[in-house]
């Protein structure tokens, strides 16, 4: 606790009384782990973000950005310390297998430790993320071979890499892409094309930069169908291991952007003087499929960029809201004689403050379950469990992506206006967390498309049994809620809009069977947040449920009754934490969760106005 960008008591509170992540020292794959040794990781985790990320948070917007100067890509200077001290406490891999140099750690354990990262830096943790996210693909789908050549060497950090996916004409496109491969005589491809806003495409962080390129092979079909996926180095690999001369992959330029100024965001030239050659990762035209692993570790991690700001914004805006003084409370509006007080005794300051504390935990609660979920699918005794946690994590990656992102940069906006003007002066961090958030609604697959993947893909997905496995999960948490005498008023409504949800998605499902793709395809976005609400709406709930029982046993220990327990938030911290988890449910419940239903009948209304409309009438 007293970090100023997570709050580490909620995250233990996750992982150890919500998840009960304990359950998973208990397997034969996580028997080497302990609470203290989770404890300890998470202590150092703290510190490393605190201490030397964090730091650099603000130089690398303002004096210290990535640049491009006389034809090459700098990473900031005063990134290259932290990487190397990243690199050698081994932060890249605490999740990743042992028989790989990494450490096997529980990856919902490692989503608490990025967030620190995330929150403390984020610019910087793209370095390492994408390095890992890259490293892993390879070790899933290469040979032994590549995954010796390339993968350890990026686990360990010593080299880095990307994915390069986005062309000047092809965005949300994928398979519009142009880039080429032709095979050589020696087994190799010689590459050819442009890759464009490739993160952390040229830097000078470490010598070798490993990029995985999707291309598409000489003859091979159009569209997505006939891509493929190259490992293409910046610098050819000697049959020693060591680096050889260029290949012919150069950084035209970077990006001057709006936000995560520290982060070298690429064009990338591959090939233009014939000298770009690649190897073929898994077979050919499975790129889609295999760089499909690497989008949605991203898109996970793209999500926790969403909680990340939310956190850091939500921290801030709470001390800053304590130590303001300004205008004096309602009650004593007419007395010239009252004393102005600090802004979090004011009601629209506190309504504020209270819509981003129950987001930003019900989102950090909805990823480590995911992220559960994804060590549950190797360690579950059995296949059929295995199979329930990787329907969780297919249904809800796209919520984590686009829900945390879009809410993300709502609470950092929301977090300014608790600042006010100063809010919007760069000597406080709230404007560039407002800069730096927004991203993350665009970049790994825009938002829209996370929705479009969501509705067209996942909802149905598994003969639509991750969803009511889902609907059962949330259906579990309302009948207990309904049984605890302080939430089962407000449980109504997690139910009223679940039902809601559920007779939508009916719907959804006959439209599509009607061909009438337009009103699903059209209202995905919104179909996307209302589930996401839902499920912010079950975690908010199941961690009230746990925090009654909780305040019980303490009222109990203290010899006081509810009503004077209430009293004790302000000098037991135990007691105000628990009480904080209360207050999220019913606020969510009563504030949010009700609008489900409107939003719901809007959808139903099957309006067509935007497609139906002339395109000039958009604009005169
Ligand atoms: C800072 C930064 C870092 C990045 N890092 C990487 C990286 O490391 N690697 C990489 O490969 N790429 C990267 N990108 C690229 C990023 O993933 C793309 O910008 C993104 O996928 C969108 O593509 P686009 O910009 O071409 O937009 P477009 O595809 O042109 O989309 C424009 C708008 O149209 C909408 N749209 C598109 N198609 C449809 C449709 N069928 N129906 C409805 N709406 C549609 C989109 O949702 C969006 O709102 C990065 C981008 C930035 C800015």
């Amino acid at each position: 606790m007293g970090n100023s960008i997570v709050n580490t008591r909620d995250q233990r509170f996750v992982l150890y009384e919500q998840i009960g992540i304990d359950k998973l020292f208990t397997t034969d794959k996580y028997s080497g782990f302990s609470r203290d040794m989770v404890d300890m990781v998470l202590t150092e985790a703290e510190k490393f973000a605190v201490e030397m990320l964090l730091p650099a948070y603000d130089i690398a917007d303002k004096q210290d950005p990535a640049t491009f100067k006389d034809g090459k890509v700098h990473a900031p200077v005063c990134f290259q310390e932290p990487y190397r001290r990243y690199c050698e406490a081994g932060w890249i891999g605490p999740a990743v297998p042992v028989e790989l140099g990494g450490q096997g750690l529980p990856m919902s354990v490692f989503a608490a430790c990025l967030e620190l990262f995330g929150a403390a830096n984020y610019a910087f943790q793209m370095y390492p993320g994408l390095t890992l996210g890259a490293a892993s693909m390879i070790a899933t789908h290469g040979t032994p071979e590549q995954v010796q050549k390339y993968a350890l060497k990026m686990f360990s950090g010593e080299w880095s890499g990307t994915m390069c996916l986005t062309e000047p004409g092809a965005g949300s496109d994928v398979g519009a892409s142009r880039t080429s491969a032709r095979k050589l005589p020696d087994g190799t491809y010689s590459i050819t094309g442009t890759k464009c806003f490739i993160s952390s495409g040229d830097h000078d962080l470490t010598r070798q930069i490993v990029h995985p390129v999707l291309a598409r092979i000489e003859g091979d079909p159009p569209g997505t169908k006939g891509i493929s996926i190259f490992i293409v180095p910046k610098y050819r690999v000697e049959a020693d291991g060591s680096l050889g001369k260029a290949n012919d992959v150069v950084a035209s330029n970077i990006e001057h952007k709006m936000g995560i100024k520290g982060s070298a965001t690429c064009t990338l030239n591959f090939g233009e003087n014939g000298a770009c050659t690649g190897e073929l990762l898994g077979n050919e035209r499975e790129g889609i499929k295999i760089m499909f692993q690497m989008m949605n570790e991203a898109r996970f991690g793209t999500g926790m960029q969403g909680l990340d700001f939310a956190s850091a914004a939500f921290e801030h805006a709470v001390q800053y809201a304590k130590e303001r003084i300004q205008s004096k409370k309602i009650e004593d509006f007419t007395n010239p004689a009252a004393e102005s007080v600090a802004i979090i005794n004011h009601a629209d300051i506190r309504r504020s403050l209270l819509w981003m504390k129950a987001h930003v935990e019900g989102m950090r609660a909805m990823n480590y379950f995911i992220a559960y979920c994804i060590d549950q699918e190797h360690c579950a005794a059995t296949e059929e469990e295995k199979e329930r946690a990787k329907g969780f994590v297919d249904l809800l990656t796209p919520i984590c992506k686009a829900y945390c992102t879009d809410r993300g940069v709502e609470i950092c906006s929301l977090g300014m206006d608790v600042f006010g003007g100063y809010g919007y002066c760069s000597e406080y961090p709230m404007e560039q967390y407002v800069r730096d958030v927004k991203i993350a609604t665009i970049y790994e697959g825009t938002n829209y498309i996370q929705s479009l993947d969501f509705v067209g893909r996942k909802l149905g997905q598994n003969k639509g049994k991750n969803i009511m496995n889902l609907f059962g999960e949330i259906t579990k948490i309302i009948q207990s809620a309904k049984s605890v005498e302080a939430l089962s008023s407000y449980a109504v409504h997690l139910e009223n809009a679940m039902n809601s949800t559920i007779a939508l998605t009916m719907r959804l499902g006959q439209w599509a069977k009607s061909l009438d793709y337009i009103i699903p395809v059209m209202n995905a976005r919104p179909l996307l947040m209302i589930v996401g609400d839902v499920v912010i709406g079950w975690k908010l709930f199941e961690a009230a449920i746990i925090a009654q029982e909780k305040l019980a046993a303490l009222y109990a220990r203290l010899g006081v009754n509810e009503a004077q327990g209430r009293a004790l938030a302000k000098d037991n911290s135990e007691v105000a934490f628990y009480q904080g988890k209360l207050a999220n449910a019913r606020y969510f419940a009563s504030n949010v969760l009700p609008t489900i239903d409107g939003r719901c009948a809007c959808i139903g209304l099957t309006d067509k106005t935007p497609v139906e409309m002339a395109e000039e009438s958009f604009s005169v």
